[in-house]
Order: structure tokens, then sequence, then C-alpha cells
């Protein structure tokens, strides 16, 4: 069971022990990075949660680490789907995306549902445990799948001979460190808890790429004894992590309210999905089993592919405008292999129209042949087989009620070397289709 957390006691060699209450550690990194979000929250969102604001920095975010202590509480980091659980280890580690989502959705839901019926300390508990699911997959010390301990990075990088043995977990991340985050807007992540679950979801993935960057030079500043560098990596960690929290408990109080800024809505309607990660990379990068071999041995990639396997390669697609046929740089493009698929994970109920355009590489592909398909729950949207020759084509599908969308390729020549294939702009729509669309 994994109870080190951000919040853990800093002494090596000291029994870990949760803390009774955060008010021990005031300048721990669970209530720093809760605080520093919190300031950024709007004046009506602060004042809505009164008293219950210094409960949710100094307290509530740090539920889900006392469950066994704060009996008062622990209810408010239990879910009714796991009568009993006391201690969910989604809210501190991640675990595959489905799960994590469904976990998400479910404080997210608890924490909305509490402030319409005007429960709004019981509102703030539920954001409490919020926070702390997002401050957790966003510790450097948690970014390493399956190895928070890091007993294997200890082989990977060994540590000086006082440091043999020490488990990493606690000193990677137990910094006393304050953080603001001085003009941070936060964003509304959703006008429906599905949609807004989802986008945290994505957010939260953001933060655990961006703070893996952190942890190296965390555990070298840790063996050198270089303790500047470790706040200072740990401090970069913590500000984007609050940003995310930020958001989280912004978008909470919006739907609590159903109070929405329209322009912020307006941004809700399309949603660009070339930067999501697929269910492919449940941990955030491509295993080698997700390899392909076809058109070169390698995974998918963003912005560019890689010529023969070798060379990085921007995307280029030809694009009929009019009567005429252009050539054009795609900077949000998949570029991805043949016999391999990339699920995306949908909020329910959320969009309904995807689109895509699909194509081969304007030079790499022109030998190529392809055929492109898009399936929601397994069934085929669309489906077309594209010639190297041809210009790209933009795909419309429809995709009420589906929960997994996947993009998948297939050869369609023996000359599968030519295959550069591109999945352009993916975008799920809230809108129906125009009158007389496809
Ligand atoms: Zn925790």
């Amino acid at each position: 069971m994994l109870r080190a957390c951000w919040f853990l006691a800093l002494a090596l060699g000291t029994a870990l022990a949760c803390p009774r209450t955060g008010l021990a550690w005031g300048g721990a990194s669970h209530v720093a990075i809760t605080r520093a979000a919190c300031e950024t929250l709007p004046p009506w969102q602060k004042e809505l949660l009164g008293t219950q604001l210094a409960g949710l920095v100094h307290r509530y975010c740090l539920i889900p680490d006392q469950v066994y202590t704060d009996r008062e509480n622990a209810r408010f980091a239990m879910m009714d789907s796991r009568p009993g659980v006391r201690y969910i280890l989604n809210l501190h580690l991640p675990g595959p995306p489905p799960e994590n989502l469904e976990v998400l959705q479910y404080f997210v839901e608890k924490a909305v549902a509490a402030l319409r019926a005007g429960r709004v300390a019981d509102a703030a508990r539920y954001m409490g445990t919020v926070c702390h699911l997002v401050e957790d997959y966003g510790s450097p010390a948690h970014v390493v799948p399956e190895d928070n301990m890091f007993t294997l990075w200890q082989q990977f990088l060994p540590p000086p001979e006082e440091m043999k043995g020490v488990l990493l977990h606690g000193p990677i991340e137990n910094g006393t460190f304050q953080i603001r985050l001085k003009d941070y807007r936060p964003r509304l992540l959703g006008t429906s808890v599905p949609e807004a679950s989802w986008r945290l979801l994505h957010r939260i993935h953001e933060a655990i790429l961006y703070v893996r960057a952190t942890t190296v030079p965390i555990i070298r500043g840790l063996y050198a004894g270089d303790h500047k560098t470790v706040d200072a990596q740990q401090r970069k960690a913590a500000r984007f992590d609050a940003q995310v929290v930020a958001d989280a408990l912004y978008t909470i109080l919006c739907l609590g309210t159903k109070r929405f800024a329209p322009a912020e809505v307006e941004q809700l309607q399309r949603v660009e999905i070339t930067r999501f990660f697929p269910l492919e990379a449940p941990k955030l990068y491509y295993p080698q089993s997700q390899f392909f071999g076809r058109p070169y041995w390698g995974y998918p990639r963003v912005g560019f592919t890689l010529a023969e396997g070798k060379r990085p390669v921007p995307l280029r697609l030809r694009l009929r405008q009019g009567e005429q046929i252009r050539e054009h740089e795609i900077p949000n493009g998949i570029s991805a292999g043949m016999g391999r698929r990339l699920t995306f994970l949908l909020p329910e109920g959320v969009f309904q129209r995807f689109e895509v355009t699909a194509g081969l590489h304007a030079q790499l592909g022109a030998q190529g042949k392809v055929q492109f398909a898009v399936l929601g729950d397994g069934k085929v949207l669309q489906r077309i087989v594209l010639s190297g020759s041809e210009p790209a084509r933009r795909l419309e599908c429809d995709i009420r009620g589906v929960t997994r969308l996947a993009l998948a390729l297939e050869s369609k020549t023996s000359q599968s070397q030519h295959n550069y294939a591109i999945w352009a702009a993916p975008t799920l729509i809230k809108a129906p289709a125009a009158k007389g669309a496809p």
C-alpha cells in the first residue's frame, strides 16, 4: 500500500507515518500547491467557499492520505462502487486511463452535486480529494510508471555510498517551498461533469509529461547534496501541478453554480485531440508492443515523421482548395503506421461530430496506398482508400454515443514502405453537422 505522497516526512531513517493534520506541516507540498491554486480563483468563487477555503487548503487536500486517522472525513475519499475500500490507490497513483477517468468523474460529480444542494462544506471536502489526486499524479516521485520507490532507477542512476538502500520516493517530492502562480487565470474544462473530468485528465497528462523532466535533476541534486537544485526543480513541478489544480477547482465551482463565461463556453465547442494520448500509450509513452513495422519500424509521432525510420521530416499533405491542389505543412498531424490503431477515450454525451484529414505524405508517400478507417466503439464510421498521388481527404463522422474512437490504417499495396500516412487535425465537435453536409 502506498502511503508516501508529497506530504510524507522528510527525515530519512525515521518511520514514515501519515501525519495527523496538514497544520503540522505548514510548508508541505500539498498545502503549498492547493494554496497557490486557490489564490487564482475569482473573488466570487472564494466568497462562495467562504470559511471552507482555509479547510480546503490546510486539511481537505490531505484527506486521501489520512483516511485511517481522519475518520470524520474519510468518506469523502471513498467510492460507492468500491464499498468498504478505505484507501483508493487511484487517488495517489495513476492506473489505466479509463479507471483514472472513472475516479475523477466520481469525485468531481460529488463536489458539483454538493454545491448544487448548497452543502458547501461537503463540496470543499470532495474538492480536497480531487486536489489530492491531481497533486499526487503530478508529483516528481509519482510520474515514473511502476517504480515509484525508484528501486529500478537506482540501478540506472547508482546512488553515492551514503544513500545506498534509501527509498527515494520521499526525498524526491518532499519540500518546504511556497509557490505563487502570479497572473495565472484558471480555465474552464467543461460545462458538464463528464466533459470537465475528461479534459482534466488530459491536463493531468500534460502535467505528468512536464514533471517527468524534473525527476532526474532532483535525484542528481539529492545525490550531490545540492538542495538549491532540488528545491528549484520541485517548485517547477509544483507550479505546473498547481495550475491544473486551479483549473479543476475553478471548473467545479462553475459547474456547481452553473455559471459560465460565454467566451469560455465557446472555446469548448471544438477540441483538437492531436496531442491527446491514446489508450495504446496508457502510461504516456508507446511500449514496444505498439511499434509498427511499416512504413518504417517505429511508433506514432505528432508533427513529424521519420524518413526511412531515421530522419525527422515535417508532415506535408496535398490539399484540394477549390480547383487547385496545394501542398501544405501540417504542424498538428499524427504520423502513424500500418496495422495499428490509435484509440481515444471520449466523454459520454458531449461530442456529436468528429473531423479529420487523412492523407499520405506529399513526398515520402507518393507511391503508397492506404486504407484509412475511423471506428466508433468498434464499428466503422468512415473508411476510404487513398493513393499517394491523390490529395488528402477530410472525413466527417457522427460520433453521438461513442465512448471509444479509433483511427486505423491498413496497407493496400505490396510496397508498404511508402505508406507514410498522416491523420491531420483530428477534432471533436459539439455541434451537429450543418444541413446538407455529408
Ligand atoms: Zn497521496
